[in-house]
């Protein structure tokens, strides 16, 4: 029995380990996992309290898979609603469908007695103008004081695709089951409407019972062009291990980004992070560049581990 997750998962992992402990499912793990991060407001990038897209409106995407029964559910662009990861898997287990989007999403949410809310916190929504301030010399805005307390200044130096985050976790219980979620705000100030790999069945998660599952954080347009969880779980049933399936598919990423996305050196200049947790119980962290973290919890309890970087800096 094992769980894994993301660096800002630790809690998660270890509500997916406790719940299967106590005899829940790898899916209630997941799902009870990612639900603790979708609550924490401090977290700005998953659930109550994430980054809102370009037009300040907080919209969420979320997807959980099922090794068991090889099913999966979906929300996108979801509205309104703090835990997209437990409306998905109620897509998953009350339809026939994998994924609802946008306003049917919120709708099928609300109907199945999830509370509406405002999701913008004042934080989010200070850094949300603060961004939306500094965004053109040429608008109306003047530029905020450089001695803003949010630290934004800092925050918004990076590149777009760099203003990210997302949990996913993982969990196999003892009779091999495995499960998955992947749940986030999806880039900070994002075009509205826009959906990452997150939500993405193949592209944010995958799981096959026979093989193992794998779940990214990062740069999603990059991870849905190249389908990377599904193409880590494929190489792995293939025969390679976690970190080198891992390692396989952030080096083939790395060779096909786009002029744009490369640095001096030609190397892609976006993060992404691969999370993989084979059905033999091995696991791996792989990410394009270190210091990069994986929480992993086993009967040994719940850790932090550093994740194999394809570039060491
Ligand atoms: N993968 C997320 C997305 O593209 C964002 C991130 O993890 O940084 O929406």
């Amino acid at each position: 029995m094992k769980s894994i997750a993301s660096h800002n998962g630790k809690v998660a992992s270890d509500q997916a380990f406790q719940t299967m402990v106590a005899g829940g499912s790898p899916l209630d793990g997941v799902v009870a996992g990612v639900t603790l991060v979708e609550d924490d407001p401090n977290e700005l990038t998953v659930g109550y309290g994430g980054l809102p897209n370009e037009d300040g409106v907080v919209q969420l995407d979320a997807a959980v898979m099922d090794g068991a029964s090889h099913r999966g559910g979906a929300v996108a662009a979801l509205e309104g609603v703090r835990h997209p990861t437990p409306v998905a898997r109620l897509v998953m287990e009350q339809t026939r469908r994998v994924m609802l989007a946008g306003e049917g999403a919120r709708r099928f949410a609300l109907a199945n007695g999830f509370a509406e809310e405002n999701l913008l916190t004042e934080k989010a929504r200070r850094m949300w103008h603060y961004w939306r301030r500094r965004r053109s010399g040429i608008d109306d805005w003047r530029d905020p004081p450089a001695d803003d307390d949010l630290d934004a200044h800092k925050y918004f130096q990076q590149e777009f695709y760099k203003t990210g985050g997302t949990i996913h976790c993982s969990a196999i219980d003892s009779t091999g089951n495995i499960a998955c979620a992947t749940s986030t705000s999806g880039h900070s100030f994002k075009l509205c409407g826009r959906v990452g790999d997150s939500p993405i069945i193949g592209a944010g998660l995958y799981v096959d019972n026979d093989v193992g599952s794998c779940g990214g954080i990062g740069h999603g347009e990059a991870a849905m062009r190249h389908v990377a969880s599904f193409a880590v779980v494929e190489l792995m049933r293939q025969g390679r291990s976690p970190l080198e399936a891992g390692l396989e598919v952030l080096q083939r990423i790395n060779d096909k980004a786009l002029p744009e996305e490369r640095d001096e050196q030609g190397r892609a200049k976006f993060e992404l992070q691969l999370f993989i947790l084979a059905s033999d119980g091995q696991h791996a962290g792989v990410a394009m560049r270190g210091p990069k973290e994986i929480a992993v919890s086993d009967a040994g309890g719940t850790n932090l581990e550093l994740c194999t970087p394809l570039w060491e800096e």
